[in-house]
């Protein structure tokens, strides 16, 4: 047997690993420090009493590699600037997100081929989020839309910007962007309106709340993230 089939081989490499395999070692997991505090301790509220607790220290750095397997073409594409989705070869199925094999039953797994997809999708879903995971946290509050990119049966995930979140509405068109410096991750892509949103009518009294539930976001980012607003 060829033993080449086998091999592995680096056929671009961007990776930052040098720079943070020192940063992945430190710590080890061994305590390094610790603190001792007094806190609250008790099974109900009126049952409170005061006690002391040890806190350790065991600092420990990661840094994650995984592969996107079969559909590493997807995030190579967001590297370019292109969007691929997948097509099923047998029923003419349509994805984006990509699928690797085809979901229609009747197509048992056919693997799918790859097709360069159009810049434009419609808005099927959408959310104004108000709490994120840590490293979304400064931009809140934002529009997380689900957008159905050309014939696609799949919607994709992606931030809407550059409109009022009271605008949006499901069936908007949108255009999709992609950001400067792109990592291969699905947040370097963004959407942007395509047409001048029409949203259903919406009472005074709902748009009055929704912006007052953003303004409180938005002080909480202010208070949180206080270098992000200093000029
Ligand atoms: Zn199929």
């Amino acid at each position: 047997m060829n033993q080449d089939i086998l091999e592995e081989k680096i056929l671009v490499d961007k990776s930052v690993l040098k720079e943070w395999k020192e940063w992945a070692r430190k710590g080890d997991m061994r305590v390094k420090g610790y603190r001792i505090i007094e806190a609250p301790r008790g099974d109900r509220i009126d049952r409170i009493k005061r006690a002391r607790f040890m806190i350790v220290e065991r600092p420990h750095g990661v840094v994650y590699q995984h592969s996107f397997g079969l559909i590493s073409k997807f995030y190579e594409g967001i590297v370019e600037g292109k969007l691929y989705g997948t097509k099923c070869p047998k029923c003419g199925l349509v994805y984006l997100p990509p699928r690797a094999h085809c979901w229609n039953p009747k197509c048992k797994l056919q693997e799918t081929e790859w097709i360069e997809m159009p810049l434009e999708g419609v808005v099927v879903t959408y959310t104004i989020m108000a709490f994120a995971a840590t490293p979304f946290l400064s931009e809140l509050p934002f529009i997380l839309a689900y957008v159905k990119v050309g014939d696609s049966v799949t919607a994709l995930p992606i931030q809407l910007k550059e409109i009022d979140p009271v605008d949006v509405h499901i069936g908007l068109k949108v255009k999709i962007k992609f950001k400067e410096n792109r990592v291969g991750d699905l947040m370097d892509l963004y959407a942007v309106p395509a047409e001048k949103p029409h949203p259903p009518p919406r009472s005074k009294e709902e748009i009055e709340w929704l912006k007052s539930e953003l303004a409180r976001v938005e002080e909480w980012v202010r208070k949180r993230f206080p270098e992000k607003f200093k000029k």
